[in-house]
């Protein structure tokens, strides 16, 4: 099942095929627009996830 988060620095839609893959994609677009991630962290990121 492919997951989606909304990145709220920017609004952008950020999916991955699973839960590794949205994580990472997470993490990489962060690093890619100067996000600070700051003490989010995996099981946050999915907690924010929705299924799509
Ligand atoms: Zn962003």
């Amino acid at each position: 099942m492919a997951k989606e988060v909304v990145c709220p620095p920017c609004g952008k839609a950020i999916r991955g095929e699973h839960d590794d893959e949205l994580v990472a994609n997470v993490i990489n677009h962060a690093k890619v627009h100067g996000h600070e991630l700051g003490d989010t962290d995996r099981s946050q990121i999915l907690s924010e996830a929705r299924e799509i």
